[in-house]
């Protein structure tokens, strides 16, 4: 393990964090990635994950790998996390996570609204596994504590939520999971480590599709959890050697690059997510528009509180009928790309239609679906503000919109 810089800011983090103690002739542009499947050997040690010891050096990269270290080391470094583990995708981190807290017989509070992949994870499969999930409005802290049962072991929550940017409490969530035999994991993949910090909120597990703003460029997929040294560890043996979906070095060190540049490109997301949904707020077609560093977001009280980073992703719904408008936005848009996906440099716009989502990902029915609909009305465009000049982004969405 490298020493770490002790009480380094965010912007310094993610430039130095874990890096090699200065020695003349090393280099200061990236680390080198480590294109290595294995290594050789010390001593003889035990050919099983099962014999892994902490601080094992490293000796297969489906278990470690130095480049993949590193990144772990400055996310841990960020979130001020004892440990952290790259996964292959934002996705492979979360499903690591579920198998490895949850079995036969365990129970699941999950947020309705979350990311899709993770709702349909939830609803599709774990269930094969004997595992009981119950997705609740998080939003709602009484919803919350009524879900929790003597089984229940673990409460994943997202905040903001994708796609409607709606906020849970980190902290009050934590305490009710904390008074059952539950843990917390967070997914803050669109606030950041900027934004947010779970852990130092309560939350057990922090999750990361790196993917997003933490890579930011949309040149390579990756996933991270970051928690408690001894979980970690177990995550490590239990879920990435076993279930295999380790990130590639090369992909590791696109991260740690993109990496560099997170703290200046969050302000400018936040800065060009507030122009646009000021933009936004006031264009005739527009019906709402979310965004947590907005007044006009019904929790922007908890997001002063919860985020110290807005981010730069927004939602917003149409007066008229959102799928017609979504079709001439991909027609007309030409600085903002229509296609999925957000927190790359450039400007990216999707919509997605809300009877699609209920019936394929969230399975709401009742006040699930009566309250999500109150968010999305037909259907919402998610809109992941990038760094061009914002009135470049404005006057692309006002010919657009026309
Ligand atoms: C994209 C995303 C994921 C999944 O990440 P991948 O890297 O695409 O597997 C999980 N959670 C959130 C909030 C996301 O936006």
């Amino acid at each position: 393990m490298r020493d770490q810089q002790p009480k380094s800011r965010d912007a310094t983090l993610t430039l130095h964090a874990g890096a090699a103690p200065r020695e003349v002739g090393l280099p200061v542009s990236s680390p080198p990635v480590m294109a290595t499947s294995f290594f050789t050997h010390p001593d003889a040690i035990g050919f099983s994950a099962n014999d892994l010891k902490d601080a094992a050096p490293h000796f297969y990269s489906r278990w470690s790998n130095p480049t993949l270290e590193l990144l772990e080391i400055r996310l841990a470094a960020l979130e001020g996390g004892e440990a952290a583990l790259s996964f292959a995708t934002g996705m492979a981190a979360v499903s690591a996570l579920f198998l490895d807290r949850l079995g036969s017989g365990d129970h699941l509070v999950l947020s309705n609204v979350c990311y899709a992949g993770v709702a349909e994870l939830a609803h599709d499969i774990l269930p094969r596994h004997g595992i009981a999930v119950d997705a609740v409005d998080t939003s709602d802290l009484e919803a919350v504590a009524a879900a929790m049962r003597p089984n229940t072991k673990l409460v994943h929550i997202e905040t903001p939520a994708n796609p409607i940017l709606r906020l849970s409490e980190i902290a009050a969530i934590g305490e009710i999971a904390h008074a059952g035999a539950a843990e917390l994991s967070v997914d803050a993949t669109i606030s950041t480590p900027l934004g947010t910090k779970p852990l130092s909120l309560g939350a057990d597990y922090v999750v990361h599709s790196l993917t997003k703003y933490i890579g930011g460029h949309g040149d390579a997929l990756g996933g991270a959890v970051i928690g408690r040294q001894e979980r970690i560890a177990a995550l490590r043996k239990g879920s990435l050697i076993h279930l295999g979906g380790s990130l590639s070095p090369f992909a590791a060190w696109l991260i740690l690059r993109g990496m560099e540049t997170l703290a200046p490109r969050m302000m400018m997301h936040e800065a060009n997510a507030r122009r646009v949904e000021a933009f936004l707020a006031n264009h005739p077609k527009v019906r709402s528009v979310f965004w947590p560093g907005s007044p006009r977001h019904p929790q922007h009280e908890l997001a002063q509180r919860q985020m110290r980073n807005f981010s730069g992703l927004l939602a917003f719904t149409a007066k008229e009928e959102g799928g017609a408008l979504a079709r001439q936005l991909a027609e007309r848009l030409r600085v903002v790309s229509y296609a999925v996906s957000l927190g790359k440099t450039k400007s990216l716009l999707f919509y997605i239609p809300t009877e699609d989502i209920l019936r394929s990902s969230f399975h709401l029915d009742g006040e699930g679906a009566r309250s999500y609909r109150e968010w999305a009305v037909d259907g919402v465009f998610r809109f992941s503000v990038g760094l061009e000049d914002p009135d470049d982004i404005i006057a692309d969405l006002e010919q657009a919109l026309g």
